[in-house]
């Protein structure tokens, strides 16, 4: 089962709560996947269809508390393989029907429909989360932890799109809005962002396993950048002492080593002896002991003979 099916499995079994708060999920799963149907004398009928058993029967159950509304679960049986089942909750025409229609913001007061959130659903802090929910349940997704932090909620209502939009941005989720055809794609890509938004919605369990993810994610990106640091520096640590070695046999090759001060000359020989050790151990192994930038100095001074010996400013 994928993380987004988990999710909505998870959302589409919270206990519904308020009856303000229902009529605001309820509204916001009408918006996302109902369909409108007007038939003969002005009546008109509604049909809801999802590919989630639970969320069908959510909706089923919240007519039928709020409304007191009986409808029908049709099921179809997607032939090719793999393919989910679709439902379809579906409501004859009548005059109720338009009343929950105009309550809910699919419609306006005049009868004609209505694109964009009814305010009045989500005046409450409560009724917010519960619209939230409905809106994802209706059309989200959200991609595995694993992979790239991805959350998105797809409609083709422009209107509605900029209105959930702007709701979840009340809470600073920084979502956006792209475009994928004929549909309007709200997306999150933050992780924390999409941990906000699970929290709003009350899936709190997969909020649970996404932090897990995150945070074995985090540590795993962690240790893989100590490493390649490590590395990184190693490897300048061997470059550089290759480098040193070549100074000093170019010097002994040309001038010889007893051209040099004593002090240089030391530097040299216990440096071709040990070409591997730190820049530290090698000031420990002289005589008298001398500091990490003492040794630089004396290193930095072959190069600058070497150098000179390349440019033919010495002579031999
Ligand atoms: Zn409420």
């Amino acid at each position: 089962m994928s993380f987004s099916v988990k999710t909505k499995d998870e959302l589409a079994r919270i206990e519904p709560g308020k009856s303000c708060c229902q009529k605001a999920e309820l509204a916001a799963l009408i918006k996302m996947d109902g369909t409108i149907h007007l038939s003969g004398h002005h009546q008109v009928g509604l049909q809801i269809s999802t590919e989630n058993a639970a969320i069908a029967r959510r909706i089923f159950r919240m007519l039928k508390d709020l409304y007191d509304l009986q409808s029908e679960i049709l099921v179809s049986r997607k032939a090719r393989l793999k393919k989910n089942n679709s439902y379809l909750v579906r409501v004859g025409a009548g005059e109720k029907v338009r009343f929950i229609l105009a309550e809910l913001g699919m419609l306006d007061e005049k009868g004609r429909l209505f694109y964009g959130l009814k305010k009045e659903l989500v005046k409450r802090e409560c009724c917010r989360r519960a619209y939230l929910r409905g809106v994802f349940l209706g059309g989200g997704s959200v991609n595995n932890p694993e992979g790239t932090y991805h959350l998105e909620i797809i409609t083709n209502n422009e209107q509605h799109a900029e209105d959930i939009c702007c709701l979840i941005n009340r809470y600073n989720l920084a979502a956006k809005i792209s475009t994928r055809k004929n549909w309007q794609v709200i997306y999150l890509k933050e992780s924390e962002h999409i941990i906000s938004l699970l929290n709003l919605m009350g899936a709190h369990s997969a909020l649970l396993s996404f932090e897990n993810v995150r945070i074995y994610k985090d540590m795993r990106n962690q240790v893989n950048r100590l490493v390649n640091c490590e590395t990184a520096n190693l490897n300048k640590t061997v470059n550089a002492a290759v480098r040193q070695v070549d100074n000093i046999k170019f010097i002994a090759s040309t001038i010889g080593l007893d051209k040099l001060t004593p002090s240089l000359r030391e530097m040299a020989e216990i440096r071709l002896e040990y070409p591997d050790i730190s820049l530290k151990e090698l000031g420990e192994m002289l005589e008298p002991p001398v500091g990490k930038s003492g040794v630089n100095h004396r290193i930095r001074k072959l190069e600058i003979i070497a150098d000179k010996i390349r440019r033919n400013e010495i002579n031999f």
